[in-house]
């Protein structure tokens, strides 16, 4: 059972098994939280993301999946990048965007994470509008069995991202 606990700060600085990166399909660096993750972990990361690339990842990492890589000099022990899709007005892409969250989680869990970190995974540069991702995030996060893990840490962003995760929290957990 994983407890959903919601904070207010930079993901990179989070003293966690695992943290998870909104990474972009090529595996190589990116703005946003793939930005900084690369600039605090230092290049450890990176030469395991082109490893990456250069074995069962040649074609990049499909959005909604997740893969491990070391995390550097973070205060974590793994990242945990997965690839959030592209906003879309025209097409649901739901489905994918809950995959992020039950994929880090299955990655997380078959290294024996207990505590896990998450962004607002495709939020940022990918224009998901945020109480609708928090609602996919956060519903997702709790329908998920796992065996090690037992916190999941959203990691928002300002005060804004937080109070609309919290108020999607309420929302979920008074059943509406
Ligand atoms: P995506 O490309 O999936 O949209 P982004 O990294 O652009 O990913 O943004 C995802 C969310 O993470 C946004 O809400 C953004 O404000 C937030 N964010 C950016 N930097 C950090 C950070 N250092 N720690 C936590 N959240 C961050």
């Amino acid at each position: 059972m994983t407890n959903i606990t919601l904070i207010m700060g930079d993901i990179t600085e989070q003293a966690v098994d695992a943290v998870v990166n909104a990474a972009n399909s090529s595996l190589l660096g990116g703005g946003g939280v793939d930005g900084a993750i690369h600039r605090r972990g230092g290049p450890e990361i990176l030469a395991e993301c082109r490893a990456l690339r250069a074995s069962q990842y040649g074609r990049g990492l499909p959005a909604g999946q997740a893969v491990a890589t070391t995390a550097g000099r973070l205060p974590a022990r793994w990242v945990v990048h997965t690839v959030g899709p592209v906003w879309s007005g025209t097409e649901d892409r739901s489905e994918t965007l809950a995959s992020c969250y039950r994929e880090s989680l299955r990655v997380a869990d078959g290294l024996g994470a207990r505590t896990v970190a998450f962004p607002a995974v495709s939020t940022g540069v990918y224009r998901w509008p945020l109480a609708d991702a928090a609602r996919i995030a956060l519903s997702t996060v709790r329908d998920t069995p796992t065996d090690s893990v037992t916190e999941a840490r959203f990691v928002l962003f300002g005060q804004d991202a937080h109070d609309v995760f919290a108020e999607a929290l309420r929302t979920l957990e008074s059943g509406h």
